[in-house]
């Protein structure tokens, strides 16, 4: 994505929280994204095949369990503390271009400061699809997915009072991608984005902080990393810093892309490019961070607001998400069309995510 701009007055940051918490809006969000689409796991869907809304992904699968269903749901029995299962199911991948395989895990086991989530959504990244078709080098096996709604079902033991007061169990939470340690010199200045242990461990390793896993095969005990918080699994551990309340009108399905995608986007337009109204802005590429970056520039204010891409349904779909003008790069002179509508202009190149 490319995006371009001019300068005007200042919004307030509460006028975006509220856009894209409106059931309204966190709809489209997910629906569009062709590279971020969220799978339903668990309760609620007890018995439905996994499905994939995307367009560009077609994941295969292998059962290497029991159930003769696809579907994530546990058929565990309640063996564990607390009345939690004794093992779960995640899709593991092992080696680029195989299709991932079901397995059974035991249920994984939350320190300090980290809380156990029972899965109700993962979305599917075009992360994990890098990591799948080996073009993003990564520890395997491995569970990916990074984009999680659930709920709150344990704590992790000597968790702080103030994470249990924030997320108590029983809490509806959406995870962020990156999960923020708390501690580092970056996240003590408020940069948790550049979470010094979340690279150095999770990216570099596919552990948590300390090191460790908390993902461990029921069968051989073989250790399996974790892509974030391993979202593709019934449960998955998640570091307190990493989640946040999932208002009640708010749906687990759609709202899953929220803490990558739309939160990427949020980034971008806050922060980086400090859109205000009355800006122009153009965003090149309208796969998930892009039509979320459409939303959020309509939210901020944004007067002209062109999205550009080079697939017709993109183009098409990017005016619901906001846009004032639409461009398809294959057929249209993409520079020019941008030039007629953005009259003053700083540019800014931030991501290049042609899709
Ligand atoms: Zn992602
Ligand atoms: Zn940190």
């Amino acid at each position: 994505m490319v995006m371009i701009r001019n300068l005007s007055r200042s919004l307030g940051r509460s006028a975006i929280a509220k856009t894209l918490l409106s059931p309204s809006n966190s709809r489209p969000s997910s629906s569009s994204s062709s590279a971020h689409s969220a799978i339903p796991l668990l309760a609620p869907l007890a018995g439905q095949r996994l499905r994939n809304n995307s367009a560009a992904f077609e994941p295969e699968f292998r059962d290497t369990t029991t159930s003769t269903t696809r579907c994530l749901h546990s058929n565990a029995s309640l063996g564990g503390g607390g009345g939690l299962p004794s093992s779960m199911r995640a899709a593991v991948f092992r080696e680029p271009n195989k299709p991932l395989t079901f397995e059974e895990f035991h249920i994984p086991r939350p320190k300090s400061g980290e809380l156990l989530i029972k899965t109700k959504a993962c979305g599917v990244c075009h992360s994990d699809l890098h990591v799948m078709k080996g073009e993003l080098p990564f520890a395997s096996p491995c569970v990916v997915g990074h984009e999680i709604t659930g709920e709150v079902v344990e704590h992790g033991p000597a968790t702080d009072t103030k994470t249990i007061a924030r997320l108590p169990i029983g809490s509806r939470v959406v995870g962020a991608f990156i999960m923020p340690c708390g501690n580092c010199s970056y996240c003590s200045k408020g940069h948790d984005d550049l979470c010094e242990d979340f690279f150095a461990y999770n990216r570099a390793k596919g552990t948590l902080y300390d090191g460790e896993t908390r993902l461990f095969l029921r069968s051989s005990g073989e250790p399996v990393y974790m892509y974030s918080m391993g979202g593709l699994a019934e449960y998955c551990v998640v570091p307190a810093n990493g989640l946040t309340i999932l208002p009640e009108s708010l749906p687990y399905i759609e709202s899953a892309v929220l803490g990558c995608a739309v939160f990427t986007a949020y980034g971008t337009m806050a922060n980086a490019a400090q859109v205000k109204p009355g800006d122009s802005v153009a965003v090149i590429g309208i796969g998930g961070v892009g039509s979320s970056c459409l939303q959020i520039a309509r939210a901020f204010g944004a007067s002209d607001i062109i999205a550009v891409d080079v697939q017709d349904e993109k183009v098409q779909k990017a005016k619901i998400f906001g846009a004032t003008h639409a461009v398809n790069a294959a057929k249209e002179d993409a520079v020019g069309k941008i030039m007629v509508h953005i009259k003053a202009l700083f540019c800014y190149f931030l991501l290049h995510m042609m899709q």
